[in-house]
């Protein structure tokens, strides 16, 4: 996979607002929020989308969830968020390391646009 700005955050050589960090993923704030909270979760490991994740990452996503749920919690939203992932151009994926959006803080539309 080619370096992305998330590798770049990844590696501290730019700034983002870091809200979680562990051995496997990291969580900072959307440069661009589009939500009360904004937050994007993604993998230490460069995965460009969940299409092109391994079958054996299960763990590994399983955990992004998780922590997704623990960032809306620590912000203060308890249960009530909203996850999108965008996998691939032709649905608004641009950046391509794979991320999990935790949106919250206003109302939502269903179906999404
Ligand atoms: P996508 O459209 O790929 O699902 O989402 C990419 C997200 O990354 C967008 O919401 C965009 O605002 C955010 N983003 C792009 N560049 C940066 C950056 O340099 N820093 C941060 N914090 N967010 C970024």
């Amino acid at each position: 996979m080619s370096e992305t700005i998330f590798s770049k955050i990844i590696n501290r050589e730019i700034d983002a607002d870091i809200v979680f960090e562990d051995e496997h993923c990291l969580a900072f704030r959307d440069v661009n929020p589009q939500a009360p909270l904004h937050v994007l979760v993604i993998p230490k490991k460069p995965i460009a989308m969940l299409a092109q994740a391994d079958d054996d990452d299960g763990e590994l996503l399983g955990h992004l969830m998780l922590v997704a749920r623990r960032v809306a919690r620590d912000e203060g939203y308890g249960d009530a968020f909203r996850l999108v992932m965008n996998n691939g151009e032709a649905v608004g994926q641009t950046v391509f390391h794979m991320h999990l959006h935790v949106l919250a803080g206003r109302g939502f539309q269903w179906p999404p646009g």
